[in-house]
Formats: structure tokens, C-alpha cells, sequence
């Protein structure tokens, strides 16, 4: 607080006076601040002192470090001095590997704009949080077939040397990118996308252009604003490039992952709807179509109004929401979705919006006394128009529910509360079911022609890029949080497989010699996590399926059940259980687990939309979605016969078929046949890392360098931690000293034959002609392993290069 009564140019003055010892980094960001101030003269106090204290802190941390430093031994220090010299484009090349020499040189290369670094074959990416000039078509061309170490180290080389291995070694490849909210997974996803159709010379405009769209299509639907990002990713996303093994781009594929439905309902407190929400209220008024959709343009949806968010007349005068508008329907336009199918999109929308503002009020009655009553009938009449139902079944469906009691079915009223839920869980399915059938029939857009002239199906190659939220921890977490962070200790147990265990694994078996390296195996956690039937996510299951459990007798299962030191209950938190991930401890709160993974939607909901005249919204309900998107077409008999009458007697038969239906979407359909979250979310982990184990990994971390967002300014210690928890250190060790690439000696002499031996000459497959190729190439320290040849990565790009140049 005293630094506060100085003047903010004089404490900068002395700063720079009294520390003439700091690194360039720090006197470029002092200078970046001192430039900032002089020209913001009209900048708030307010904003001054967070600067100041922001600043302080920075000095506070470097200042720590150059002390420990002058203590630790003479030598270290001065070695420390020296590496910072020079550029240091891959972090494995460092003499001196600790955490602090690795933070400064992201540090001082962040400093000069140069956000990416190597370490090995990992690519570190520092988000720059502005407009960068690394991406323009030369930077592009530049990057096609070069040698790694001929230019700095870049996203479009990861594509480069993603698709160069695909075509040479006829291999699928899988790029899998990670990092905390706001790190800049999607952007480099986009970059790796655009990159990857350059390489992947279409043949055809149109389907380049249609791949490049896709992301920003998915994204108005399946992303938001939160607290942390203004563009977060709120599902996983793997996206598969489909080539020819000639290398031809041909189609791609998306999986999508735990969307998180619930903010269709609800957002937490300066956080906003999925995008396309904004977007069509914009594009819709600025067409004078609000009216048709029976959007208010002076109202603002209850789906839509939260604290501190846009209200309706700025929504509709926001010039960016209305550009979005029209760049996603020229996205649905030019991927290939007709006009009608965009039409129900947006009533499906505007449908849930409606459907959210149905108010009730509780009836009293003389045997019950909460039975609950629609307070605005004309909205609720608007909903069912545009979900194409009748008004009077939807009231009936939110305000009453069937049960079978004894092979009976009766109807019974819902309170307030209740029907409350079940609007809110309408609007949830819809919206998830809208996405999947977005994402299928995307999927279905592009998929790939096989119908090639010799009749034989050539199955192609592909490369997937997976962009998966990363670890979380906030002040309360609950299921969506714990579903997160399992997929996130399931992909760090796939890098850690991948870096460190195949790798000794690998060297063991081929007698080459490997120092053994430690690391932390999450394993434990994963079986704490998935193991059947004692396993976490197996117990919530079980518990889900007692009417009578509670989210108590959750966690006293949790507690009963799950002997793991990874695992604790934490004492004065009743809901409250403790994992300590890989990334860090955790606090869960479980209340709520038991609904959220049940996540059902009433049958009387079901055979409301499945009686929709809307083909489109009666197939959501309807019949599974298939991963091509070629939903099966016929109305089910469910359907005819609700729309036959609304006696009760016609609904409670239509709801005694039902619990027999077999034609259920996979996740869910009905209460009787419903398969939970955690239990398909299992499914989605193990078929999304089959396809990565399938294919040869990369790996991009995505690093941020403050929590404000901001430009040039590099937190040291927020990196740190993020360097930590992402195994960045112990890659950069068993990278520098391991051998990225190991080939079977006849692949190896197939391959590289041409650099020492003429073209109509055999060489005997053996060691010994490995190491002619290899001596005639000039290389050195590989090493032949029984039936490997091991090489660094860079002996692999020299190869590559050299036989290309043959
Ligand atoms: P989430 O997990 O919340 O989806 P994310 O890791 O996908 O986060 P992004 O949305 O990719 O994060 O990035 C957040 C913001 O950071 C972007 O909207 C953009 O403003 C900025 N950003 C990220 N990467 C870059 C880049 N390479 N160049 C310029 N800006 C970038
Ligand atoms: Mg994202």
C-alpha cells in the first residue's frame, strides 16, 4: 500500500534505476508499461494501481528468482546467464534443463513475439492474445516440406510433419492439442485445419472450403462466453482429415464430446448462452423475422437473461452478432444443408426460447395442494407452434406426468418445481439433440467418396485433431467438472504412455541402452476413476439406479468403497469429496451427481416431440443417430397415435408402449430405457482413444501467459504451474536423450536404400546395411537396436529431406 502513494512514472523511474541488472525481458516490459502510461493519460487511478500492483508482483517474482540465484553456486548462475544468450529454439538442445531455465527462454522468446518453441517433437504454443503476423501465406508456404530446423518453430510444421509421415509412412496421424480454458487450443485446431488443406490439395474449392467451415459452424453452436475465454469450446472436439494415401485431402469427420447442455438453461454469473442464441436473435431482427420465430425484440428470453449479459435491444443492434449471423448460415448454406432443414434449425431454437419463458403457478386443489398451472398461455401456445406440437400436449406434458403402478398407467400432476424441471430438460435435449444431428449430418456432408473406377475401396488415411476442454478447478466443482477432468487424466496417461513408458519399453526390448526415467504414473487415478464395478463413475451408476438413493448416500458409497489415497473426504463440506489429479487437488461437490447422470428426459416429453409435424424434430426424438447422419426417416407409430386425441386414456396407452420401445436414441429416449452419462461417457472416452492409440501421436501444448488476457505480459509463475501439471519438464529430458523415431530394418532399407546403393542393386536387409545408409548420410549418434534402426528426430528429417532432394 505505501507503493501506492508514489507517483506511478517516478516508481517506474526507480525501478529501472535501481534493478539495471534486469534480464532484457523485464526492462521490455517495464518500457512497455512506461510507453502504455505516457500515452493512456486519460487511464483511471484504478486501472493505474492494477498495473502498479501487477507489476509489482512481476519484480516481486523476478527478484526472487535473481536472489536464489546469486545463492545457489557461482557456476549454475553464470551457466543459467549464458544459455539465456542465445535463442533456443527446441528446449531439448538446453545443457541445463530446470524449470527456471525453460520458463525464462518461453519468457524471452514470448518477449519477441516468438510464442512457439520445441521441445523435441512437442510443440509449446504461448497464447499472444493479439492479432499475430505468423500466419500469412508466405509463413504458410514456407512451412511445406522444410526441415525442422530450418525455420522457427511454428504450428504449421506440426502439420507439416503430421502429414509428411502420414504419406511416407503410409500411417494415420492424430495431433492431440491441451491446455487450461482460454490457452488457445482452438485457434491452433484452426491453424492445423487450414494448414493440413494446403497440404492436402484438394482437388476441388468447395471442399476446402467446405473443411474450413466446419469449425466455425460447430463452434456458434457448440461454444460461449464464460468468465475465463470469449470463444470457449463447452464440448471436446476430434476432428478427423480424411486423405487419399496419395496425400489428397477428401472429406473429414468430427466427434463431439460432453456438450454442456446445461448452460442452455442456465449460466453462471457473467456468463452468456451458446453463441448461436445471439447470433440468430441479431440476424433475425435484422431480416424482420423475429416476428415469425415469435421472438420479442424488446423482451429478453429468460434462456437468455443473466446478470451482467446483453438484453435483448443490444443483442439485436450488435453489428458482430449480426455478421456471425450470416457467416453461419453461409457456412450451413455452403457445406450443404438445404434451406428447410436451416428454417426448423432456427424454430428449434427459437423453440426452446419460447418454451424457457413458460411460467406456473401453483394450484391448490382439494386432494393436492401443489399441482401447477401455465401462467402465459400464449407463450407457451408460440413454443408448441414452432416445436410443430399441439399446445394442449405440451401443457399436459410439463404440468403432469404417467406412472405404471401394478400394470396401470395414471396420471399424476407436477408441482411447480417439477414441471419447472421438465421445461428445463426439454430445452437441454433439444439443444443436445439439435448439436448431434448438426455434427452427423455435417459428418454425413463430408464424408469421403469411395466409389473409386477399379471398385476397390481405398480406405485412406487420415489425420485427427483432438481439441478437449482443459483440467478444471474453480471454487465449486461439480459432475460436468469430474467428467472433464477424468478425460483429462485419460489423455495425460496416453502422453505419459506415449513419452515415457513405450519408450523405455521399447528400448528394453531392443538391448538399447536407456536410463530409466521417473514420472508420475496417473494410472491409479484412472482406475480409481473407470474400474468396474468399484470404480467411481460404476458406483455413481449404481447409485443411480435406487429411486431412493441421494447424493449423500453417493458420497458415503464413494467413501465406503473407494480405498485410494487419491481419494478423501474433506471434513466440514457434507457434499464434498477430494481427488488429487494429476494437475492438482480437487474439491467435488456432489450435489446434483445423482439427476445429472440420470440426465432423464420424461417419456411424456419423448411422445410429445416424436408427434411433432416437423420431421426433423420428431427423428431427434426418434430414432439413434447413426455416425454417418443418415437418420432412418419414418415417424413412429407412437407418433400417429398421439396425434389421434388428447384423452387421457389415448396418452396413458401411447405411455404404456413406450416402456416397450426398443427404437431409443443411444444415450436416452424414455425414463424406463435411459442409459446414463457417466456410462456413455465411458463409451465416447474408450472409442475416442482407440482411434488416437490407432494413430502415430502429436502433441501441442497450449500454454497462457496471464489470466487478464492480455498482450505481452508474461506471468512466470501462472507458467510455471501450467509447465508442471502438462509433464513439460521430464518430455524435455527423455526427448533430448530418447530416440523419437525407431523403423524396422526393412522398412528402414526400403526406404533409405537410394542414399547408398544403386537403384537396381538389393542390399542384404540386416544391420550392417542400415549403418552403410546411415554412414553414407553423415549422420551420427543412432543407434541399431535388434531389429530397429533408432534415430532422433532431427535424423529423420535429414533423411527425409535427403532422399527427396535424390
Ligand atoms: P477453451 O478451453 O475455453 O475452449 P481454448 O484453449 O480453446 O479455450 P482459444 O479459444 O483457442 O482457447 O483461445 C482464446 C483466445 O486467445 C482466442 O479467442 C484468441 O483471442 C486468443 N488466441 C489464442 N491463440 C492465438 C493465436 N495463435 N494468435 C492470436 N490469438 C490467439
Ligand atoms: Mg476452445
Amino acid at each position: 500500500p505505501e507503493l501506492w502513494s508514489i507517483d506511478f512514472n517516478d516508481f517506474l523511474c526507480k525501478c529501472l534505476i535501481k534493478d539495471f541488472e534486469l534480464r532484457p525481458s523485464v526492462f521490455d516490459l517495464l518500457q512497455h508499461v512506461f510507453i502504455k502510461q505516457i500515452v493512456g493519460r486519460e487511464k483511471t487511478l484504478q486501472m493505474q494501481l492494477m498495473e502498479l500492483i501487477d507489476l509489482n508482483q512481476q519484480i516481486g517474482v523476478i527478484e526472487k528468482t535473481r536472489h536464489e540465484r546469486i545463492h545457489t553456486k557461482k557456476g549454475s548462475y553464470m551457466k543459467s546467464q549464458s544459455q539465456t544468450c542465445d535463442d533456443v529454439d527446441d528446449l531439448a538442445t538446453l545443457e541445463v534443463l530446470d524449470e527456471n531455465t525453460i520458463t525464462e527462454q518461453l519468457q524471452r522468446r514470448y518477449a519477441k513475439e516468438q510464442i512457439y518453441t520445441y521441445v523435441g517433437d512437442i510443440l509449446i504454443a504461448v497464447n499472444p492474445f493479439h492479432k499475430s503476423e505468423l500466419y500469412t501465406p508466405e509463413h504458410s508456404k514456407v512451412y511445406i516440406g522444410a526441415k525442422r530446423t530450418s525455420n522457427p518453430p511454428h504450428i504449421y510444421a506440426v502439420a507439416d510433419i503430421a502429414y509428411q509421415s502420414m504419406v511416407s509412412y503410409n500411417a494415420d496421424q492424430c495431433i492431440v492439442i491441451s491446455g487450461e480454458s482460454g490457452a488457445g487450443k482452438t485457434e491452433s485446431a484452426h491453424l492445423l485445419v487450414q494448414q493440413l488443406t494446403v497440404l492436402g490439395k484438394a482437388n476441388n474449392r468447395t471442399l476446402q472450403e467446405k473443411i474450413l467451415l466446419v469449425n466455425s459452424l460447430v463452434e456458434a453452436f457448440g461454444n460461449a462466453c464464460t468468465v475465463i475465454n470469449d470463444n470457449s469450446s463447452r464440448f471436446g472436439k476430434y476432428l478427423e482429415m480424411k486423405f487419399t494415401c496419395g496425400g489428397t485431402v477428401v472429406g473429414a469427420q468430427i466427434s463431439d464430446y460432453l456438450l454442456e447442455k446445461s448452460r442452455v438453461v442456465h449460466q453462471a454469473v457473467g456468463e452468456r448462452n451458446f453463441h448461436i442464441f445471439y447470433y440468430i436473435y441479431a440476424g433475425l431482427a435484422e431480416r424482420k423475422k423475429l416476428g415469425h420465430y415469435k421472438l420479442s425484440d424488446s423482451k429478453t428470453p429468460k434462456y437468455l437473461h443473466n446478470e451482467n449479459v446483453q438484453l435483448v435491444p443490444d443483442i439485436v443492434g450488435n453489428a458482430f452478432y449480426k455478421e456471425q449471423f450470416e457467416t453461419v448460415e453461409q457456412c450451413f448454406k455452403v457445406i450443404g444443408f438445404t434451406l428447410e432443414e436451416l428454417g426448423t434449425v432456427y424454430s428449434i431454437l427459437a423453440g426452446i426460447l419460447n418454451a424457457g419463458d413458460v411460467e406456473f403457478t401453483s394450484v391448490a386443489s382439494e386432494h393436492q395442494t401443489d399441482k401447477s398451472n401455465i401462467s402465459n398461455m400464449a407463450v407457451l401456445e408460440s413454443a408448441a407452434s414452432l416445436l410443430c406440437i399441439r399446445a394442449d400436449e405440451l401443457q399436459e406434458a410439463l404440468t403432469s406426468h404417467c406412472v405404471v403402478t401394478r400394470g396401470e398407467t395414471i396420471v399424476r400432476s407436477n408441482t411447480v418445481e417439477k414441471a419447472t424441471e421438465v421445461r428445463d430438460a426439454m430445452g437441454k435435449a433439444l439443444y443436445g439433440r439439435l448439436f448431434s444431428w448438426i455434427v452427423n449430418r455435417i459428418n454425413s456432408l463430408l464424408k469421403p467418396d469411395n466409389d473409386n473406377q477399379s471398385g476397390e475401396e481405398d480406405k485412406g488415411l487420415n489425420i485427427g485433431i483432438l481439441d478437449i476442454f482443459g483440467f478444471e478447478n474453480f471454487k465449486r466443482n461439480s459432475f460436468e467438472q469430474l467428467c472433464i477432468n477424468i478425460a483429462n487424466e485419460q489423455i495425460q496417461f496416453y502422453f505419459n504412455q506415449h513419452i515415457f513408458a513405450w519408450e523405455q519399453d521399447e528400448y528394453l526390448n531392443e538391448d538399447v541402452d536407456a536410463r530409466v526415467i521417473e514420472y508420475e504414473d496417473n494410472r491409479p487415478l484412472l482406475d480409481l476413476f473407470l474400474q468396474k464395478p468399484m470404480g467411481m463413475l460404476a458406483l455413481l451408476d449404481e447409485e443411480s439406479r435406487f429411486p431412493q438413493a441421494t447424493d449423500q448416500t453417493l458420497v458415503e458409497k464413494f467413501e465406503d468403497n473407494l480405498k485410494s489415497k487419491n481419494f478423501w473426504r474433506p471434513k466440514r463440506v457434507d457434499l464434498g469429496f477430494g481427488i488429487h489429479h494429476y494437475a492438482g487437488k480437487v474439491i467435488y461437490n456432489a450435489g446434483g451427481f445423482l439427476a445429472k447422470n440420470r440426465d432423464a428426459l420424461p417419456a411424456d416429453i419423448v411422445l410429445l416431440l416424436r408427434s411433432s409435424e416437423n420431421e426433423l424434430i420428431c427423428k431427434l426424438v426418434t430414432h439413434p443417430l447413426t455416425k454417418t447422419g443418415n437418420l432412418a426417416h419414418t415417424k413412429g407409430k407412437a407418433a400417429g397415435s398421439a396425434r389421434m386425441g388428447t384423452q387421457q386414456s389415448q396418452r396413458t396407452i401411447n405411455f404404456a408402449k413406450s416402456i416397450g420401445d426398443t427404437t431409443h436414441h443411444p444415450r436416452e429416449t424414455t425414463n424406463m430405457k435411459t442409459q446414463t452419462v457417466a456410462s456413455y461417457f465411458r463409451y465416447s472416452l474408450m472409442d475416442l482413444l482407440s482411434k488416437m492409440v490407432a494413430g502415430q501421436p502429436h502433441f501441442v501444448r497450449c500454454i497462457k501467459p496471464n489470466n487478464d488476457r492480455q498482450a505481452h505480459k508474461f506471468d512466470r509463475e501462472k507458467v510455471l504451474i501450467q509447465l508442471r501439471y502438462t509433464g513439460i519438464l521430464e518430455t524435455a529430458k527423455i526427448r533430448r536423450q530418447g530416440y523419437s523415431h525407431r523403423i524396422l530394418f526393412n522398412n528402414f532399407i526400403e526406404r533409405y536404400s537410394i542414399l547408398a546403393f544403386r537403384a537396381n542393386e538389393e542390399p542384404a536387409v540386416n544391420p550392417e546395411t542400415c549403418a552403410v545408409i546411415l554412414e553414407k548420410a553423415k549422420l551420427e549418434n543412432w543407434v541399431l537396436g535388434k531389429t530397429k534402426v533408432f534415430l532422433k528426430y532431427y535424423h529423420a528429417e535429414q533423411l527425409n529431406l535427403m532422399v527427396r532432394q535424390t
